[in-house]
């Protein structure tokens, strides 16, 4: 048992999110038995894994009596739009500070899919160049707006600290609840990993609960070895906050393979996944998360990673807004392999 009675939250996602089997996906690969966490159905704007950490950090900022919510992201960051989102709710005002960190994205990128949403949600919008502290220009502009009257409620990027991980720790109940429930035994679970909050929250909280379900991140950005430490770095004290001390770091798996050139430009293998699970399953990844980690997954399988018997759950993080920021890269993998009626 977990308590997180004692933490402030703001109700905002539709839960429980469904926890479904991929039958076509697992006989096209062949593989082990394939499960989805719909964490893309989470409701909020569309959805996305950063509406459950937004349940805690809009709770706090709500409790601090906040009067706008301050953010930063890159331009097509799907934790902007639905902070715009979890604000419009709240009754607060958003700000966020876009970073140009992806250069070679096409037309779209700049003006389409989530940076479009964030203005129909009404946030403001500012912008940098990329390869700066964004977190530090956040808090940069939190201590302009303090000297000018207002109260904003800082969030980092992904909304990843102790108070956004704890979302993810409440799923990894909800995941053990459904699995239990149709009698599942999940032996894997598979998802996408970045600013870190949620493979954070997710071990945090499967730790607590002492279940010994593995968790592998499937790095968007990079290298393994960093990747581990950093979602250590906040596992750790996510797990104190909720009781559990003294999580090692050998519990935290991460795979480095499928990144490509870097953050938030697909890889063949994105493309590939992104095609693949829309034409099996009709379900929508996105470039630049769950793409990858579903990437990871499929060549996870296709090296006897698992075994057939195994069941294995990818958690689906959300995204595919995006996909309107990315329409010039992924347009020409289109044609290729398009259903075609045969003549
Ligand atoms: C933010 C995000 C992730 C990564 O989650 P982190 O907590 O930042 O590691 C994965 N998928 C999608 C769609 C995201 O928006």
């Amino acid at each position: 048992m977990i308590d997180l009675a004692n933490f402030s939250r703001m109700a905002l996602c539709h839960r429980n999110t469904p926890l479904e089997a991929m039958p076509r996906l697992t006989e096209h690969l062949g593989g082990p038995n394939l499960f989805i966490k719909r964490d893309d159905c989470t409701g909020l704007a569309s959805g996305g894994n950063k509406t459950r950490k937004l349940e805690f950090l809009v709770g706090e900022a709500l409790a601090e009596n906040a009067d706008m919510l301050v953010t930063q992201g890159a331009v097509q960051s799907n934790h902007v739009r639905q902070t715009a989102a979890a604000a419009c709710r709240a009754g607060l005002d958003c700000h966020a500070l876009l970073e140009h960190r992806v250069t070679t994205a096409g037309t779209g990128y700049a003006t389409s899919g989530n940076v479009f949403l964030d203005r129909v949600f009404g946030a403001t919008l500012e912008y940098r160049d990329g390869g700066l502290d964004m977190n530090a220009e956040a808090e940069k502009l939190c201590e302009k707006l303090r000297s000018q009257g207002r109260r904003p409620y800082f969030i980092p990027g992904g909304g990843s600290n102790v108070t956004g991980a704890l979302g993810y720790v409440d799923c990894a109940r909800e995941i053990c609840e459904q699995a239990d429930d149709a009698g599942t035994q999940i032996d894997w679970i598979v998802m996408a990993t970045g600013s870190t909050g949620t493979q954070a929250g997710l071990v945090a909280g499967l730790f607590a609960l002492q279940r010994d379900i593995p968790v592998m991140g499937i790095s968007v950005r990079q290298p393994k070895d960093a990747q581990i430490k950093a979602v250590h770095k906040l596992a750790q004290p996510t797990a104190e906050a909720i009781g559990a001390s003294d999580l090692p770091s050998s519990k935290i798996l991460v795979d480095d393979g499928y990144v490509g050139e870097g953050y938030g430009i697909p890889a063949q293998s994105t493309l590939e996944a992104i095609n693949l699970t829309a034409r099996c399953e009709g379900i929508l990844l996105d470039p630049v998360y769950s793409g990858k980690g579903m990437a990871g997954m499929i060549g996870l399988i296709r090296n006897n990673f698992f075994e057939t018997r195994q069941n294995v759950a990818f958690l689906h993080t959300g995204g595919s807004v995006a996909l309107f920021g990315y329409e010039d890269m992924i347009e020409p993998m289109l044609g290729a392999d398009e259903k075609r009626l045969s003549a």
